[in-house]
Formats: C-alpha cells, structure tokens, sequence
C-alpha cells in the first residue's frame, strides 16, 4: 500500500488530476475528527477506538489528535502500532484468546484492560504476570438480534459462567469489569438493553460490584443513502439502561467503537476496465477493499464520474459487478443500478468505505496495490 499525501480538495479532484488506475481509499481528517467528537460528547463514559475497523496511521493519528485517549487492540502488532503513536494511550486488550507469549508482549507495554471469557484463559493472565490491580473485564454474549452479523457465536461467555468467572476475577486480585459486543452494524438500541440488564444480574449473582461496563463496538454506519443511524438514541439507551440496571452502584461505562468511528471518513474509487453485455468488470473486489459485501450486502451510496471528473447522469440499469482477480467468486452482491451512459475508464466512488476496507486488502492474483490519499471533503460543493 503506498500513501499519497495529496493536497487534492476532493475525491473527484485527485482523480481528474491523477488518472489513476489503482483503487483509491480517500480518508477526509475531518469528517474522521468530527465522528470523533460525536462519540466524546454523546457518549456517556471512556471512548476507545477499536483499531481492527482501520490500523491506519492516519486514522490513529487524527483520532489521538481528537481526543480519543485509549484503543481496544486485539494483537501485538496492534499494541507496538498504537504505542508508537500514543506512549500514554490506554490500551485495551479485548482479544479473548492470546498466546502466553500474547500475554507477555502485553505486559511489556502496560495494557490497561483485558477482556476474558473461559476459565484457562483468566488463569492464563494471572501465570503470565498480568500484575493484580489491571483491569479483567468479563465478556458475556446473549442470542440477541439487531446486528448485521452475531460475535457471539466466537467468543462470549453464558452469563452463569461469567458470574463463576466474576468472582474468580476478584480472589485474583484483578479490578472486575464486564464487556459484551452486540454485534457489528448493530441497528437496535435494544440489543444493549438486554446486554446492560444481563450485566447487571451477573453482577448481583457474583456479588462483585464491577468497577465498568464496556459496551462494545456494534455501533452502525451509514450503509445506504436512505439510513440514518441514530447514534445519539444509542447513547442514550445505553445510559437509561445502566441507571435502571444498576441504580446508585452504577459502573463507569467505556465504548470501542470501530466501524461508526471510520466508515463515514473514507470513500473508495474504483475504476471501470471494462464493459460486457450487463457485466461491469472492476479494478478492486471481494479479495481487496471490497471484502466486507458479500457479507454485509451491497450498498447504494454510489457516485459515478468520467475520468474528467464529470458525473454520470443516465438512467439506472442492473449490472453485474466483477472484481479483478480470475476467481468467479470475486464478485460484488446482486444487481447494481448503474448509470447507463456509465463507460469503460470511469471512477464509481463509494462513500461510507473508511472501515474494514484497507484493513483486509489481499494481494491475491497480483492485486491489492490499493492507493490511500487524504482530501480536504470527501462530497462536492
Ligand atoms: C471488532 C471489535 C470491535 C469493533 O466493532 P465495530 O462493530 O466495528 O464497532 C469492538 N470490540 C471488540 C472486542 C471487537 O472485536
């Protein structure tokens, strides 16, 4: 990956000027920095940004530089990347399943917080050196619905063995917290209803008072022009429910959002090769930047512009969107309408790109020299 420090002002300027024939990720600073400051103002406790949605270092950089004080890091080289911008950033390491020698590193650089779901792996913490005092956050998963697709089927423990965990949290000496994570893309501010008054029963069982309640990333981007994610009602919630759940022993809360933080900061060019019959073949796919679709489902927040930068009018036709390896399932969900004066050469920008697309790019078939560039705006006007 090679990063263009480009002083383009907008996505459609870069690509008139550059012509290039690589995909592009356009990260806009500001839009990033504003997301940002959503999140601390709306939030109702400690906002980490869980790096995994986007490890760039312009991404971490302009998060530090918003006020974002800790990350959730799920991996050495997560926690040597942020130590190297952040000396001081509270890291939170929230990957339930580490290597001893996982462990080590994470002592080595003073992690904050550890997340556990399964007995060997909390004493696994305390045989490593995991010094008592350092935070062990217990992590529960519930059948909840509302998000695009379910963590708990990976990691999670039931709510009775997360009580017996609790407890053995405190006789090792460790600060007891509970996380859960609702799910990515998570739509329903209900999900964290049920997980915060789960929470909170756990809690009594055990007879802990957790010190905080980590709520997880989950929180939903705009995916289609017609969503309107509704964060504020979410913090909301969040807050209501830890009141009525705990009452006067409330926790302090922490969130780790990482596709709300990113998404919107970041659109994705990509270019037209070539045209056949209602086939559009692309430059990035399934095993580059565009890796989320198949699972996530196509989204409609797409602009298309001529190489001079002029945007496509045309009436709406369906077509068929390939990526560029020589695999066939490297192909984009469903029929896409489609501008039909669209030709060979032209960019389709798709906004709402900025998390999990640089981070799972592959170079499969000799693709994946995704370009990254910074723009002042990433819409016209
Ligand atoms: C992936 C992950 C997140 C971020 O999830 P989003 O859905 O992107 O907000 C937060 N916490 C943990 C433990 C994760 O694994």
């Amino acid at each position: 990956m090679t990063v263009t420090q480009a002083f383009h002002r907008t996505p459609r300027d870069y690509l008139r000027a550059e012509g290039p024939d690589e995909p592009v990720l356009f990260l806009s600073p500001e839009t990033l920095q504003a997301t940002a400051r959503r999140f601390l103002d709306g939030f109702p406790g400690l906002v980490t940004y869980a790096v995994k949605a986007n490890p760039g270092e312009a991404v971490l950089g302009n998060l530090l530089a918003a006020g974002i004080p800790g990350f959730d890091v799920a991996s050495p080289a997560e926690i040597a990347l942020v130590r190297s911008l952040a000396p001081r950033a509270a890291l939170h390491y929230n990957n339930p399943v580490r290597s001893r020698s996982e462990i080590a590193v994470a002592v080595g650089h003073g992690v904050a917080s550890f997340s556990v779901d399964a007995p060997g792996e909390l004493e696994k913490l305390a045989a490593c050196g995991v010094p008592r005092g350092t935070e062990v956050a217990v992590r529960f998963a519930l059948p909840v619905a509302g998000a695009a697709y379910d963590f708990g089927a990976k990691f999670g423990a039931s709510p009775e063995l997360a009580t017996a965990l609790l407890t053995r949290v405190v006789e090792l000496g460790y600060r007891p917290a509970l996380t859960f994570h609702p799910g990515t893309q998570c739509t329903d501010p209900a999900a964290w209803t049920a997980y915060i008054a789960r929470a909170a029963d756990i809690a009594q069982a055990a007879g802990v008072t957790p010190e905080r309640l980590n709520v997880g990333g989950g929180f939903p981007a705009r995916r289609n022009a017609a969503d309107s994610p509704r964060l504020d009602a979410i913090f909301e919630t969040v807050a209501r429910a830890t009141r009525s759940a705990f009452g006067g022993s409330a926790p302090a809360l922490v969130c780790e959002p990482g596709r709300a933080m990113v998404a919107e900061a970041g659109s994705l060019a990509l270019r037209v090769k070539a045209l056949r019959g209602d086939g559009v073949y692309l430059n990035d796919g399934i095993y580059g930047a565009l890796a989320e679709l198949p699972i996530m489902g196509m989204t409609d927040r797409l602009r298309v512009m001529a190489p001079d930068g002029t945007p496509r009018t045309g009436e709406g036709t369906a077509r068929l969107l390939w990526g560029p390896t020589c695999d066939s399932l490297d192909r984009l969900p469903g029929m896409v309408p489609l501008p039909d004066d669209m030709a060979e050469e032209d960019y389709i920008l798709v906004d709402g790109m900025g998390a999990y697309s640089t981070a799972t790019v592959t170079r499969f078939n000799g693709y994946g020299g995704l370009r990254m560039a910074t723009v002042q705006a990433l819409a016209e006007g």
